[in-house]
């Protein structure tokens, strides 16, 4: 096994980083409302009723100011019309979403975040792969938002599914999007599972991909503050009105008067709409996702979609899987439904997973909620104008389907507001129904059922989506510094860089520096995004970070032996298995052969021994920083001689396996299960919860010493080399 090592870095202790480019474009003052500001006594305020009766603040002042556009909504629909506003620079922009409640949270941060390219027709498709670009750099460029491409496939039992799948490649192949027809033994390789029971055919997106929506959505709105955009959070929603042209939004402290205002809040956009006397067919209903912890932990696969059963399971974090369905197709009211999730709906999922899933031995439901999505009756979204109204926009009836469209239709939104041209939100023109204030129920399915209508049949390949016009992303600079002691280490604020050595990095950066090596911080906007390590005794480094740019420094920094990275960011990395288990799962050992201990400061010379024999020499020098607290070494021997040993880092509940080798002339006894069954026993009865650690791909023999001891692949590392072809 690995360990991971302290790589080198520049002389200076402290530089400034490339940066990244700043937005060039300038707002055309002429085109918008001066941002006045004045300062009036206002009415008593309603702030919230208790058993009926009004609460009201007593009438203070408040200032009136004046924005070009108040965006309602924080969500992720919200957030991406602020950044897009603020990268045209329409003037001022003021944000307004309600406090985090709990039951009036937005269905954000309930999202499963997977994004499919559903292929309804060629302008869902523009907007689906526009929105796939956005995230794709925000997520690289600032490390948030979590973007994966993992690949989709969607499967069906019956006739009706497979001329949908059919439909769907046509479009998806008209419009350049990789797609594949795949059979029984096609699903089998894909899948963790197999073959999905009674699945008759399967159509294999490999560019889908997965996000963490509220990542994201707190992204758009750091970079829309950063270019001047104000975020208010409100305990109670404002108080709309309008007069001669203008928009009235007044808050407990603040009103704000705009001629532009869009609303993006989500399952409350039917309620407010009603009240401001402009109702449109809009349909809340409840839906429900839970995150389960298979035995093993499972690999990346591509997000399954059962449509016939409209039920999808996707990989995420650790191992772990998202999974879901459409729920409820009856309306709710968005502060009546219940956040939890049902106990019947997480049988559902556990039950789906275990029968679609064979591979897996056990199956727990780690957390379970529920969020409410907006339907329409023809289940495209309602973006644009409202209709009967002069500066009054909408964005919402997203039938699910939110987050894999909220970026393009950010944009579209924008070019109408600020531009008034709408080519790019034909189909989801909030004006289009005859009688908006008809019920209907709410059909929340993935494929659409309206296949054979003449005018879907006629956009199908051909709605032409006007492209995003040139301007630079918003982005925020990098700065890089070195970090010179354990104090400052323990100073550093890490947010989580890491998916599978978090808990180590603290110790990772002491050891480098224990062993005269260099750490060194990339930092964006006062957090750290990425670290690198380099020890002056060992030869590879290694860095962590989700973000491209620092990704691309370390690596032009890089020592003559490489570096370690958890991902991969260059093409051309040697893959390294990372392998985890979950203790709270493990069945236990079975029977251990060979004698194995916990070893002793006294060990050390023989286990030195060892190392130099196996491994080389100078591969023994981490000893030299033993003993420590967090490091147990397990070691076995035969004829009192030391012949396999493995060591364990922990940190709490965490542990990372690492040094684990048995002499040749030692093999196939079984020494090297016995040390890792005797080390997940040890962790088990002494409160640890999770261990990971890294294998060499070709390394048959310790994976499957690995497997035997209850631990599985969950993902790769790869070590790159300088001067490496890519
Ligand atoms: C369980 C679940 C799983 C899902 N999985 C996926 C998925 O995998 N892929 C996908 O594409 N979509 C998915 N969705 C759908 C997706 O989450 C939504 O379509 C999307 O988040 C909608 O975003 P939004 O910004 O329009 O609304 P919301 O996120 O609901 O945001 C609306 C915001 O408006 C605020 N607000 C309300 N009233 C007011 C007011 N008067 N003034 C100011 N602010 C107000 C709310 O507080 C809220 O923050 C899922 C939804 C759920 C519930």
């Amino acid at each position: 096994m690995l360990e991971l090592r302290v790589p080198k870095v520049p002389d200076d202790r402290s530089q400034v980083g490339p940066g990244l480019e700043r937005e060039t474009v300038l707002p055309d003052p002429a085109k918008y409302d001066p941002p006045g500001l004045e300062v009036t006594q206002s009415e008593p305020v309603e702030i919230g009723r208790i058993s009926g009766k009004v609460l009201s603040s007593p009438g203070v002042s408040r200032m009136t100011e004046r924005a070009d556009v108040v965006v309602l909504g924080g969500g992720i629909v919200g957030s991406a019309i602020s950044y897009h506003l603020a990268r045209c620079r329409c003037g001022p922009v003021v944000t307004i979403d309600l406090a985090p409640s709990g039951p009036r949270d937005g269905a954000t941060s309930a999202s499963a975040g997977i994004l499919s390219y559903p292929g309804w027709d060629a302008w869902d498709l523009a907007i689906v792969q526009e929105t796939y670009a956005e995230y794709r750099t925000l997520s690289e460029m600032l490390g948030l938002g979590g973007f994966r491409t993992n690949g989709g496939v969607r499967v069906t039992a019956c006739e009706e599914g497979v001329r949908w799948f059919e439909l769907i490649s046509q479009v998806l192949g008209h419009h350049g999007i990789e797609s594949e027809g795949v059979g029984p033994d096609r699903l089998g390789e894909l899948l963790p599972g197999g073959v999905p029971e009674g699945a008759r055919a399967g159509l294999y997106t490999p560019g889908d991909a997965t996000v963490s929506a509220p990542e994201l959505a707190s992204a758009y709105l750091r970079l829309a503050r950063g270019s001047g955009g104000d975020f208010v959070q409100t305990p109670i929603p404002p108080r709309i009105d309008s007069s001669e042209g203008r928009w009235r939004v007044e808050l407990a402290d603040r009103v704000v008067e705009t001629r532009s205002l869009a609303l993006a809040t989500g399952a409350w956009t039917k309620r407010l709409l009603e009240g401001l006397g402009h109702p449109l067919p809009l349909a809340p209903f409840r839906t429900q996702a839970c995150r389960l912890r298979p035995r093993p932990l499972a690999r990346e696969f591509p997000t399954l979609h059962d449509i016939d059963q409209n039920h999808y399971v996707a990989p995420t974090d650790q191992g772990r899987l998202v999974a879901g369905d459409g729920t409820e197709r009856i309306e709710t009211g968005p502060d009546r439904a219940d956040r939890a999730a049902d106990s019947a709906f997480l049988e559902r999922m556990s039950e789906c997973v275990r029968a679609g899933f064979p591979e897996f031995e056990s199956v727990q439901v780690e957390m379970g909620w529920a969020g409410v999505c907006v339907a329409s009756p023809d289940r495209y979204p309602l973006v644009g104008r409202v209709p009967g109204t002069s500066g009054l926009f909408v964005a919402t009836g997203f039938n699910g389907f939110g987050v894999m469209r909220a970026a393009g239709l950010a944009r579209h939104l924008v070019v109408g507001i600020l531009e008034d041209r709408w080519e790019g939100l034909g189909p989801a023109d909030p004006g289009r129904f005859p009688t908006p204030d008809s019920p209907f129920d709410p059909r929340p399915a993935f494929p659409l059922d309206t296949t054979a209508d003449a005018e879907g049949a006629a956009r199908r390949l051909e709605y032409r989506v006007p492209a995003p016009q040139e301007i630079p992303a918003l982005s925020e600079e990098v700065l890089y510094g070195s970090v010179g002691s354990a104090v400052e280490v323990d100073r550093l604020r890490l947010p989580e860089i890491s998916e599978w050595f978090g808990p180590f990095l603290p110790l990772f950066m002491k050891e480098a520096l224990r062993t005269h090596g260099r750490v060194v911080y990339a930092e964006i906007n006062g957090e750290v995004r990425g670290i690198q390590l380099q020890g002056s005794v060992e030869s590879v480094g290694s860095f962590f970070t989700r973000t491209r740019p620092i990704a691309e420094h370390f690596l032009s920094q890089m020592g003559p032996h490489g570096a370690y990275s958890e991902r991969s960011w260059l093409p051309g990395g040697t893959p390294i298995d990372v392998l985890a288990a979950d203790l709270r799962d493990w069945p236990g050992a079975g029977t251990i052969r060979n004698v194995v201990r916990i070893a002793q400061l006294e060990d050390l010379p023989a286990l030195r021994t060892l190392v130099r024999e196996v491994s080389g020499p100078g591969e023994d020098s981490w000893f030299d920083t033993l003993p420590r607290p967090e490091e147990t070494v397990f070691l076995c021997e035969i004829d009192h001689r030391v012949v396999g040993m493995s060591g364990l880092t922990r940190v709490g509940p965490y542990a990372r396996g690492h040094s684990f080798l048995v002499h040749p002339r030692y093999r196939g006894l079984g020494i090297g299960t016995d040390l890792l069954l005797s080390r997940m026993m040890w962790l088990a009865r002494t409160g640890g919860r999770f261990v990971v650690s890294e294998i060499y791909d070709g390394n048959t023999a310790s994976h499957l010493a690995a497997s035997k001891a209850g631990m599985a692949v969950v993902g790769r590392m790869y070590q790159y080399r300088p001067n490496q072809p890519r």
